[in-house]
């Protein structure tokens, strides 16, 4: 597969989820770090969003429920390039009804390579990171290559 470098901006697309059981470690994490999620803008699923919004003040871009669709949603704006990085909480102890959904999206931030922290240790990193505040040369699968060799194999 061909790649391409396409830049991620200095102001960054973020997406924040977590699982019930997670939703006070989320919390408490983006609590700590809210100034420096406030430079950037923010993105959650319903329940997630509504909690960090009326907890902390933080102004959030609200998307459906995960289970009623919203992390299919994230799933989607990351294949149209609008979530730079991903901070999803989820519960390793406890099955969801959405599963298919939560693989799906985390499939889906692999092959964009976008950053993805399921711990909160990663978040951490992530988060003092100095690429939070600066741009970055993304690598990124790039299918121009696909096509042009199917455009030779048809003819078109
Ligand atoms: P929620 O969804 O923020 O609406 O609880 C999270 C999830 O389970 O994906």
């Amino acid at each position: 597969m061909d790649h391409k470098i396409v830049t991620m901006k200095a102001h960054k697309n973020i997406a924040l989820v977590a699982h019930d059981n997670k939703k006070d470690d989320l919390l408490e994490w983006a609590e700590f770090n809210r100034e420096t999620l406030r430079q950037h803008t923010l993105f959650a699923t319903g329940t997630t969003g509504w909690l960090l919004a009326n907890k902390l003040d933080l102004e959030i871009n609200r998307l459906l429920s995960g289970p009623l669709g919203g992390d299919q949603q994230l799933g989607a704006m990351i294949s149209e390039g609008e979530i730079d990085l991903l901070i999803f909480f989820w519960d390793p102890l406890e099955a969801q009804p959405h599963d298919p959904d939560i693989r799906a999206l985390l499939r889906i931030a692999t092959v964009w390579n976008i950053p993805v922290a399921t711990t909160r240790a990663t978040a951490d990193f992530i988060i003092s990171s100095p690429l939070l505040n600066s741009e970055y040369a993304q690598r990124q699968i790039d299918f121009g290559g696909y096509q042009a060799r199917l455009s030779e194999q048809y003819d078109l």
